[in-house]
């Protein structure tokens, strides 16, 4: 099967639709809701609200964080541009317009995408339309997610979590929290299950949200699980214990998740290079694109650097999606689209700021804004050098434990 690097046309009118929604209803309160941080964003209720009805008509179908669900149509060997590449497109569009805001949409969290990762065909239809965060990072335990210490354990048809979990993001406002806990530490990584743990359950709380740098729209929770009982059947997938598999069943959500994540860098990114070229054009700076970039203002030339680096990171993000649309294993190239994109959307947002000079570093404009909430994309779902790391063990062939 061949890759054709070009945007899907049929999925031209979603994006446009996502891009007027960003521009007009994103773009507005982008400054509002920065600078009140913790206050919930009400306008996303509506826009919510917008998202559900078309993907009730079928119109918005895979557009959004849950829209990373593998097809289990049997496959007729035809290329596909489903609904992984229709999530990749429509969220940078969206994050073109205000990545916090992203981020905070109801029924949109990370969550939701690991439900429709992992979650099986019951499950799926249990957890359709709630809004649910992720919670795999503790205080002692943050790249090294084999090492989770927040324990379950089977009592009668419950499972009893406890633990605590650090920077959630949307941990106060969604509907449930997918919980990473293991069911027995001495099995190692095989034994990390995920839990969808609904809002009010006993024993779970908020304890605090944190201050951010950047995407402040977005929630941030504390969360502890003190003797927290939870369904059995919200285990996602399945309770076994499969120690030759290790942790693949919950890696699996990250190979959707991350070329998700490298599209939000993507959307950002792109929104301060329109607005430097913007500006570079109206003080008279030309950037031609059919002369060599030595020969032209430094200005120019950094820029044209720049949309480079920026193409770099968006054909790795389509290669990303499609593969997972059409099948294909794709953790090095979810990594490799995560790693540049997020190195990018920092190196691309912080160079338009220090091109744009006063008026980048201002608060009048969103530059600077877009500069601080980048930087978080090149961190959670995998640091940049957790997604080197997973690149260069899968290029040399080695196991985790060899290349740590
Ligand atoms: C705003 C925000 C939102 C977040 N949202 C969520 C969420 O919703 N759910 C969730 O579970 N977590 C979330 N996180 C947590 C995030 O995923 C972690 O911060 C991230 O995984 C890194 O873990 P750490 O902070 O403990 O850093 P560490 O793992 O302690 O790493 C510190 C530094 O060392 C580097 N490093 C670590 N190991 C290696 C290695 N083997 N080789 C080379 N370098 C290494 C890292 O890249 C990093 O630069 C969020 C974090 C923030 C800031």
């Amino acid at each position: 099967m061949a890759i054709n690097l070009e945007d899907p046309k049929k999925l031209k009118p979603l994006r446009e639709q996502v891009h007027q929604v960003a521009m007009n209803m994103l773009r507005p309160i982008s400054r509002k809701y920065d600078k009140a941080e913790h206050e919930y964003p009400t306008e996303l209720d509506m826009l919510a609200a917008m998202a559900d009805g078309l993907a009730e008509s079928g119109q918005g179908e895979g557009a959004g964080a849950t829209g990373v669900r593998r097809d289990s149509k049997p496959d007729d060997g035809k290329v596909k541009n489903g609904a992984n590449m229709s999530s990749v497109l429509s969220v940078s569009e969206m994050c073109w317009g205000d990545v916090g805001l992203t981020l905070a949409m109801p029924r949109q969290g990370l969550g939701n995408s690991a439900i429709a990762s992992v979650a099986n065909d019951e499950q799926h239809e249990r957890f359709d339309g709630i809004w649910a965060s992720m919670a795999i990072t503790e205080p002692g335990t943050g790249s090294d997610s084999a090492n989770i210490k927040t324990t379950a354990t089977l009592d009668g048809d419950h499972y009893v979590l406890n633990g605590e979990k650090i920077f959630v993001t949307s941990g106060d406002r969604s509907d449930a929290v997918v919980v990473w806990a293991t069911l027995d530490k001495e099995l190692g990584k095989a034994a990390i299950k995920s839990f969808v743990v609904e809002k009010g359950t006993p024993g779970m709380k908020v304890e605090r949200l944190e201050h951010k740098l950047g995407i402040k729209a977005s929630d941030t929770a504390t969360i502890t699980f003190t003797d927290c009982r939870v369904p059995a059947e919200n285990l996602l997938g399945s309770p076994e214990i499969n120690v030759k598999e290790g942790f693949a069943g919950a890696m699996a959500t990250f190979d959707n998740t991350r070329p998700l994540v490298a599209s939000m860098a993507v959307g950002c990114a792109r929104a301060a290079l329109d607005y430097t070229r913007d500006l570079l054009e109206k003080a008279g700076v030309e950037i031609d694109y059919d002369r060599p970039a030595h020969l032209q203002s430094a200005a120019a030339a950094k820029f044209i650097q720049l949309e480079s680096d920026y193409e770099g990171a968006y054909l790795l993000m389509l290669q990303a999606a499609w593969m997972a649309d059409n099948r294909q294993p794709n953790s090095m190239e979810a990594s490799m689209a995560k790693a540049k994109a997020g190195r990018m959307g920092s190196d691309v947002t912080l160079s338009c700021v220090e091109l744009a000079g006063t008026i980048g570093y201002s608060e009048g404009e969103l530059l600077e804004k877009w500069a601080r909430d980048s930087k978080i994309l090149d961190i959670f779902e995998g640091t940049q050098q957790i997604q080197q790391l997973i690149v260069a063990r899968r290029v040399l062939g080695l196991s985790s434990a060899q290349l740590k």
